[in-house]
């Protein structure tokens, strides 16, 4: 199988001022892609070239393992974004993260330190097990959540590439700032 880079649901300065276009267009555009061609050349001809890309990252290793999982997790992380957005999880997510983090304010905070706890490149995680209760995980460089047997639902990029261009090193702000633009009913139905 050979992955294509799908288009964005919305224009790349579509996420600005939190996002700007100029990060969107070097993160997405640059690095995103180079993920994906990278992910290309090495699946093919290997034993995981016909298996989903979920099975390729819960099962491969080494350059494959970097290379597939931080294709999806760049998707992801763009497709939960929309311009217009921000505001509160409703449905069953929403009774999730109060019945495990007490409340929204206290799950943001949760989130946001987690993420800025994160030494050098990484990505914090939202994630469900199979009973339904939620995690907040901190995974290193590709790391994903998926090699725990749990099911993603939010994530935050936290590697320098993702804000260097618009916060410098103000990680902290960088992260705060995507709660603008969290679409929730993307997130709540992956819950
Ligand atoms: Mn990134």
């Amino acid at each position: 199988m050979t992955y294509t880079q799908p288009d964005l649901p919305y224009a790349t300065d579509a996420l600005a001022p939190v996002i700007s276009k100029e990060t969107v267009e070097y993160h997405y555009g640059k690095h995103e892609k180079a993920y994906i061609d990278n992910l290309n050349r090495l699946i093919k001809g290997s034993q995981y070239e016909d298996m989903d890309l979920e099975d390729v990252i819960r099962n491969a290793k080494g350059p494959l393992f970097n290379n597939a999982s931080q294709a999806w997790n760049h998707i992801f992380y763009f497709f939960t974004f929309a311009p217009n957005t921000g505001g509160e999880p409703g449905g069953e997510l929403r009774k999730a993260i109060d019945r495990d983090f007490g409340s929204f304010e206290e799950f943001k905070k949760a989130f946001e330190d987690a993420g800025v706890g994160i030494f050098g490149s990484g990505w914090v995680w939202l994630s469900r097990d199979e009973d339904g209760k939620l995690f907040i995980t901190q995974e290193s460089n590709a790391g994903n959540p998926l090699t725990s047997g749990l099911t993603p639902l939010l994530v935050f990029d936290v590697w320098e590439h993702a804000y260097y261009l618009d916060y410098q090193n103000r990680r902290a702000e960088a992260l705060h700032r995507l709660w603008e633009i969290v679409d929730w009913d993307v997130v709540e139905s992956r819950y």
